[in-house]
């Protein structure tokens, strides 16, 4: 059954005046399962001046009642964890239980956003000059926009909402067009924990919805999530329009195989960060640089490992793997991975005709390693955002930083060594803002900000954490002098310097 999927403006489930529409599908069963309705610009215009007009008054409320409202939000959100977890997997494919992780992870970040008393207390310098005390502290944007990419339809835009929301700004989510339901699942919870109508909104739509939020003289500040090009077209064009932008890229995460590394960990660690939703994650491990003696064993651990991999859908209780979004990212795949075999690389695994009994018009594709792949094919160069795993061999550790830091991207990255002069080295000689120690997928925890380098992120701020706190907030200066009436004398026309 086709559900028709509205925005959420102002407290209310809408259709909105948009006269398009597309389809949403269950990747699992190639099966139509929603109509999206695709903002236009009265919808956008709609949606900001809701925005714009809870602004002041959300602005005004105490810290502490807006802290109230991310308590309650969080107790709401923990109780409903299958539940979203299972819209989710309907409409991106991951597995259940990865999905249920994925909203624990927003979770922390709704717990890290109760803590803004703690996190907004401002500075004081007493008696910097005779009578003369400075403080300083924060004040919200206003208007911030959070535009979301389909992989994580819950934990990224829980990077952005409650710390937005709780610093006293209005949000307004524009999630992916690929699995819409679970921002409106998210618009229900926070109405429900008493958040005021037009605090959190959702915008659903395309580029014209989004570039409709980038432009509007009433957003203040936009937070995006998604690939490098639209990441660079959200930076530049929010920032030409006077915004604050934070704009996270696309990546290619490396991991660092030492001849001294523990191989049955690493291949086991490497197999999930590379294979976990489809390899569809930002911080997936989608090159393996095996070093020297290593590359051997890796290798054919690593096969193993693979070839076990039980790909179904996401709702079965024992898959690890579901499908990929659409048909199109899937033959893409097949066709830069056959690409990669002809320029020379040795396809270890194929899953590039994999077919799931019973769900046969599903978007499945199974794990897929390549060995011996070079670093100008494209298996290499391009964010393939699928189950593939390349496999590069160098002769030193030295040579593993040369290729990862001449890499664009600079997301996240992993060293496994037994070594902690090896783990010391490259941690500090690495170009990549999220770095693990025999720890694959090294998101950092809510109390620290995730970010990357180079061109996995364009603008000043990581997301959440206490960049999160700084990314929606501004400083404010204030330098105050009490005099007595008799202490009044003129001003001097000197720098003060008492
Ligand atoms: P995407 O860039 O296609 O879409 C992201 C958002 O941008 C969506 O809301 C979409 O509607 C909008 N959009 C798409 N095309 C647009 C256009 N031409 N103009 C304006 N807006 C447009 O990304 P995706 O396919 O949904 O997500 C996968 C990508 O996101 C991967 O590259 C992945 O690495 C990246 N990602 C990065 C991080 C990170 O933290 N750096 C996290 C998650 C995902």
């Amino acid at each position: 059954m086709s559900t028709t999927i509205t925005h959420f403006i102002n407290g209310v489930e809408t259709a909105g005046h948009g006269d398009r529409h597309q389809p949403v599908y269950n990747p699992a069963t190639g099966q139509v399962t929603g109509e999206l309705r695709l903002a236009d610009r009265t919808d956008i215009d709609a949606v900001v001046a809701a925005a714009k007009a809870a602004s002041a008054g959300w602005a005004e409320t105490s810290l502490t009642k807006r802290t109230a409202v991310l308590f309650r939000f969080r107790e709401l959100l923990a109780a409903n964890v299958q539940e979203l977890a299972r819209v989710v997997t309907r409409e991106h494919g991951k597995v259940v239980s990865d999905a249920a992780g994925e909203v624990g992870r927003g979770l922390e970040v709704v717990e890290y956003a109760c803590g803004a008393p703690q996190s907004l207390k401002g500075g004081y310098s007493d008696a910097v000059s005779t009578g003369i005390d400075v403080f300083s502290f924060r004040q919200p944007l206003g208007v911030v926009a959070g535009i979301t990419p389909f992989n994580f339809p819950v934990m990224v835009p829980l990077w952005m909402a409650p710390v937005a929301i709780v610093t006293g700004n209005t949000f307004i989510l524009k999630p992916s067009e690929r699995d819409p339901s679970a921002s409106l699942f998210l618009a229900r919870l926070w109405k429900d924990a008493g958040l005021p109508d037009g605090v959190f909104n959702v915008l659903q739509g395309d580029k014209e919805a989004v570039d409709g939020l980038l432009t509007h003289p009433d957003v203040d500040g936009v937070s995006f999530v998604g690939s490098t090009p639209i990441a660079r077209h959200v930076h530049e064009t929010a920032t030409r329009h006077g915004k604050r932008v934070q704009a996270l890229g696309g990546a290619k995460n490396h991991a660092v195989v030492m001849p001294d590394a523990d191989l049955d960990l690493a291949a086991e660690h490497i197999t999930a960060a590379a294979f976990g939703s489809a390899g569809q994650r930002c911080m997936a491990i989608s090159v393996a640089v095996a070093v020297g003696s290593a590359a051997e064993n890796l290798v054919a651990r690593l096969k193993e490992r693979a070839e076990a991999v039980k790909v179904a859908n996401g709702m079965e209780p024992d898959a690890d793997m579901g499908p990929v979004i659409t048909p199109n990212a899937r033959s893409r795949l097949q066709k830069i991975v056959g690409e990669a075999q002809e320029d020379g690389a040795a396809l270890i695994v194929d899953g590039r005709e994999l077919v799931v009994k019973g769900h046969e018009d599903g978007f499945f594709v199974g794990p897929t390693v390549l060995d011996h792949v070079r670093r100008e094919m494209t298996a290499y160069r391009e964010e393939i955002f699928g189950p593939v795993l390349a496999v590069l061999r160098v002769d030193s550790m030295e040579e593993a930083l040369e290729v990862i830091n001449s890499n664009p991207y600079g997301n996240g990255t992993a060293i496994f060594t037994a070594s902690g002069a090896y783990a010391r080295a490259f941690t500090r000689g690495v170009r990549v803002g999220m770095v693990g120690i025999n720890v694959p997928l090294p998101v950092p925890v809510a109390w620290h900000s995730f970010g990357g380098w180079n061109e996995s992120l364009f603008g000043d701020h990581h997301i959440y954490g206490p960049d999160g706190v700084h990314f929606y907030t501004r400083g404010k200066v204030v330098t105050q002098r009490w005099p007595e009436p008799t202490q009044l004398s003129g001003a001097s026309f000197a720098f003060p310097s008492s």
